[in-house]
Parts: C-alpha cells; structure tokens; sequence
C-alpha cells in the first residue's frame, strides 16, 4: 500500500484523466486516498490502464466516458457518479484540447471546437457538480488554465480566449460558492512535457523560462493536490497558482 490518507473519504472527478496532465493528477489524488473518476472522451484503454496503475497502488478508482463540452453527457456522467459512490467532493477540470493558427485563417470550427472544450466544458461540468457540493456544504474545484490565458499567444487566440474565460468563472464562482464551503481555484501550467506540446520547437522557449526547462505533469499535479488537500488550501480561493517555471511574473 503507497496510499497516503489526506483525501481518504473523498470523491474526485478528473476530466481528460486518460493521459498527460490529468493521468498525473488522478495518479496523485488517488495517492492521497481519494477515490478517483478517470474521465476521457476517446482513450478508453489508457484510460483503462490508469484505472488499473490507481489499483496497483492500493487506491481506488473507474473510468467513464464523457465528452464534457456535451451538456447530456455531463450530466449523464455526474448521475452515474453519484449512483455509484454517492458524492463528489473534488472537481479538477483538466481536459482541454488546441486547435491553433493564427486568427486571420482562423476556422470558425477551431475556435468553437476549442471554446466549447476548454471553457463551456468547465462551466458544464462545475454546474453538474455544484448541486451535490453545496447540498454537502463543501467541495473543491480546481481549474487548469494555462499562463497562455494571462499573457496571450500568437496563434492561440481561440485557446488563450478560453483559458482567459477560464480565470473568470474560477474567480466569479469561487465568490459565489465561498458562503458554501466550496473553494475555487485555478492552477496555470506554463509549458509542460505531454502530447499537447510535443510538436513545440523547444529550442526557441526555452529561453523564455527563467528555470530552463519545460514543466512534468507530475508538478502540475503536485499543486492541484495542494489546493484540494484540507486544512492546507481551506482558506484559498478565486486564486491562480502558476506552475510556469517563472516564465510569467504578476
Ligand atoms: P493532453 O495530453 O492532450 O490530454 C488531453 C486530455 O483531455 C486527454 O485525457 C483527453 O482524453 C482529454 N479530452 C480531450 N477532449 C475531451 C473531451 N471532449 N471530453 C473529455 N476529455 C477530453 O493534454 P495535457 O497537456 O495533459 O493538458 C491537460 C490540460 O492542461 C488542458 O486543459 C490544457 O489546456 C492544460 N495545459 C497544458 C499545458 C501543456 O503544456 N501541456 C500547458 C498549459 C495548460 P481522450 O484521449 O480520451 O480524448
């Protein structure tokens, strides 16, 4: 058993859990004893195998499919979790896709497909949830952003559009629900080492980040535990914790 006992009691939903930051985030939370929701859209193996890697640890965990900018499926997805383990304590909003090119050629369909996924599907999945958490009077919702959504970047408008908007519904809904015992909070990676970004020409970023290098899923993961972990994070909310290697300083 490499279990801790942190979360132990706790429910958790991953979405976009099959691979690269959100595998490592389930991988961490289930660590901390929280039963964990693997959430993906099409990687039903890998996501499959992170079920079983969370097994092999000694944690607990399934996996379910769910496109979560699907307004039904979402809330089909919330359902079947609470028939299963009765609540939902945590809620990471990780999955996000990229469609870029710069906003002149820009298709209407990557900016949608993009909007849809990476912001409507926040704000889906966070009103599926909210009824649970604030009938339980607590909950803990971390948002993956991105530092793109401070700073902007050419040929990203549709993702940084979106990841901006994410920023505020984590701020506008961490206000709401504070009465609730419920934290909102958001965590912006800068560049990180996953599928995402392994068409990126490394060289000429590099220089960009005061630490030198790009970032593991695993440190994204260690700041999303962070903010779910009680009493740590309890007096948190509305805020961003950038995990950029000091790329983007406020
Ligand atoms: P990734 O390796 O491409 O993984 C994306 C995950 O999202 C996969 O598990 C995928 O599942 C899931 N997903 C895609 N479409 C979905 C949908 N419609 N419904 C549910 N799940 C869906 O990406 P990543 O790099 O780990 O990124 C994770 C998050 O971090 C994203 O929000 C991203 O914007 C953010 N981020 C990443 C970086 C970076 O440098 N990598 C930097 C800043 C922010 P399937 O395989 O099943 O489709």
């Amino acid at each position: 058993m490499t279990t801790s006992t942190l979360l132990t009691g706790k429910t958790a939903l991953v979405t976009g859990a099959s691979r690269g930051i959100g595998r490592c985030i389930a991988l961490c939370l289930a660590k901390q004893g929280a039963e964990v929701i693997v959430n993906y859209s099409t990687s039903k193996e890998k996501a499959e195998q992170v079920v079983a890697e969370i097994a092999s640890n000694g944690g607990t965990s399934y996996s379910l499919k769910a496109d979560v900018s699907n307004e039904a499926e979402v809330e089909e997805l919330v359902k079947t979790i609470l028939s299963k383990s009765n609540r939902i304590d945590i809620l990471v909003n990780n999955a996000g896709i990229t469609r870029d090119g710069l906003l002149m050629r820009m298709k209407t369909e990557d900016w949608q497909a993009v909007i849809n996924l990476n912001l409507t599907g926040v704000f889906l999945c966070t009103r599926a949830v909210s009824r649970t958490m604030l009938k339980q009077k607590s909950g803990r919702i971390i948002n993956v952003t991105s530092v793109v959504g401070i700073m902007g970047n050419a040929g990203q408008a549709n993702y940084a559009a979106a990841k901006a908007g994410v920023l505020g519904i984590t701020k506008s809904t961490a206000k709401e629900f504070a009465s609730r015992g419920i934290t909102v909070n958001a965590v912006a990676p800068g560049f990180i080492t996953t599928d995402m970004t392994k068409d990126l020409n490394a060289e000429s970023i590099l220089s960009l980040i005061p630490l030198g290098s790009f970032g593991t899923p695993e440190q994204v993961a260690g700041a999303v535990r962070f903010l779910a972990t009680d009493p740590a994070a309890a007096y948190i909310t509305g805020q961003v914790l950038q995990v950029d290697g000091g790329m983007v300083m406020n």
